[in-house]
């Protein structure tokens, strides 16, 4: 792995940790993707939902939503990052 700082190395592990979080409750509550068509999908649903986000004028949202909106983003950006894991383990992409 590329040399990166102690800081950045919690925070991917933080992130990373949510991701594989999110994957292991995916797992539990929807059945296995199953084609590469799918899986496109179901990525695409994840990513579609944090653009929807990104497309809101950040001046039109009042100050007491802002956080809300923001923790939205990144819970979509888990979302579909946990989508790609999901569809390199079930279609058993190897490398
Ligand atoms: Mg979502």
């Amino acid at each position: 792995m590329p040399e990166i700082s102690l800081e950045q190395k919690r925070e991917v592990t933080r992130v990373t940790d949510e991701v594989g979080g999110e994957v292991a409750r995916a797992m539990s509550i929807h059945a296995g993707i199953v084609s590469l068509h799918e899986a496109k999908a179901v990525i695409e649903e994840e990513f579609d939902e944090f653009w929807e986000l990104v497309k809101v004028n950040p001046a039109k949202i009042p100050i007491e939503d802002r956080d809300s909106r923001l923790q939205g983003l990144r819970k979509e950006l888990i979302q579909t990052a946990a989508m790609c894991i999901r569809a390199i383990v079930d279609l058993r992409l190897e490398p």
